[in-house]
């Protein structure tokens, strides 16, 4: 597909209304108020696959908690995750974890400034890049979120789905920033994506870019961006297991350090075979994973979760320990822990809701 190529007026006109948009409308963000190289890191990994709104309460309490790349470096990975927990995605709590010791190993502390360093930490892609090295060096770099991709593929109306014209959405972005203005610009035009540009019933009537946009000349903004035809996601079924020692004990696990969710705890269990019950599924699951014998109690709970290639059920029962001496074979760690102990350890989003049936069941469900 051919670019399209803004004229030389017709740029410096979208410079100017979303500059002009951005001065009345820009949103009054922590990481904006006090725009340190550190502080936009962070709030940009944050930003990466979640809404300004959950990131900052996050963004508040991290900053507390390692108000600087030495302090972030120095902390031990569990705290780090801890930290993160909720925000999902967590290996990107690993991979500014792993950057922050990279900084200070072979930057001295100090965050990069060439697009080939910043590019080159751990968690780093060429947006992120791009929205650090405007927002905190003022240099004239594009960038492509989400929301930026939707905006430029409204204005010229991408007859193919982003994912189809990726080259030529980044020539665009290239294309409308503004040299004299990179920082204001790229905090503009994600704003812009944010707030005005949504993905249903965009508030074209407030939107500068309205005279240049051609899908609101043709009046099919809803037709933009066109969406990939997908097929449904695989649907995980999991039987999940609360085992009970003889002390009021939970066992709980650490998952590897590498792949989904790596590095944090889980309670033990596995994918449902073929014609399999979940208690049997958890019984086989168990001796695999820990090498002991369980006996599977009640049900406790269902959680369903979506992630981004594939949906999990997790199918919870209380099970009593019977015998053996639990090993991690697949795990990098496991313990026992009191219900109290389990909020010192970071899990996932789905297991935070086993955990609050349990808190329920508190006293009434080991069996
Ligand atoms: S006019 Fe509407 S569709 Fe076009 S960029 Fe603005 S908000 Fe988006």
């Amino acid at each position: 597909m051919t670019s399209k190529q803004f004229s030389q007026a017709q740029r410096q006109r979208l410079r100017r209304s979303l500059l002009e948009w951005y001065g009345q409308q820009g949103r009054s963000l922590p990481w904006r108020e006090e725009p340190t190289p550190y502080r936009i890191w962070i709030s940009e990994v944050m930003l990466q696959q979640t809404q300004v709104k959950t990131v900052l309460p996050y963004f508040e309490r991290w900053m507390q908690q390692f108000p600087d790349v030495q302090c972030l470096a120095q902390a031990d990975l569990q705290t780090v995750l801890k930290a993160w927990e909720g925000l999902g995605y967590y290996a990107r709590a690993r991979n500014l974890h792993r950057s922050a010791q990279e900084i200070c190993d072979r930057h001295h502390g100090k965050f990069p400034q060439t697009y080939d360093e910043v590019l080159a930490l751990p968690g780093i892609g060429r947006s992120t890049a791009g929205a650090i090295l405007s927002a905190a060096f003022g240099q004239a770099e594009p960038l492509l979120d989400g929301n930026v991709k939707r905006v430029l593929a409204r204005l010229v109306a991408l007859p193919v789905p982003p994912s189809k014209a990726l080259a030529h959405l980044w020539d665009l972005s290239s294309q409308v920033l503004d040299p004299q203005n990179p920082r204001d610009f790229n905090q503009a035009i994600m704003d812009l994506g944010a707030t005005c540009c949504t993905p249903k019933n965009p508030a074209c009537l407030l939107c500068p870019w309205r005279d240049d946009c051609q899908a609101y000349q043709t009046h099919t903004q809803s037709d933009f961006p066109m969406t990939e035809s997908r097929s449904p996601l695989p649907h995980k079924q999991i039987g999940v297991a609360v085992i009970w020692n003889d002390h009021q004990q939970i066992l709980i696990d650490r998952r590897p350090e590498e792949g989904l969710l790596g590095g944090l705890w889980e309670f033990p269990g596995g994918k449902l075979e073929a014609g399999e019950s979940y208690p049997d599924c958890i019984r086989r699951e168990i001796q695999e994973e820990l090498a002991i014998e369980v006996e599977v109690g009640e049900h406790l709970i269902t959680v369903s979760h979506a992630y981004s290639h594939f949906k999990v059920s997790l199918h919870v029962y209380h099970c009593r320990h019977l015998s053996g001496e639990p090993q991690a074979l697949e795990s990098q760690e496991i313990r026992w822990v009191t219900l109290e102990e389990l909020d010192e350890f970071p899990f996932p989003k789905a297991n935070s809701k086993i955990i609050a049936a349990l808190r329920e069941a508190q006293g009434t469900k080991s069996p």
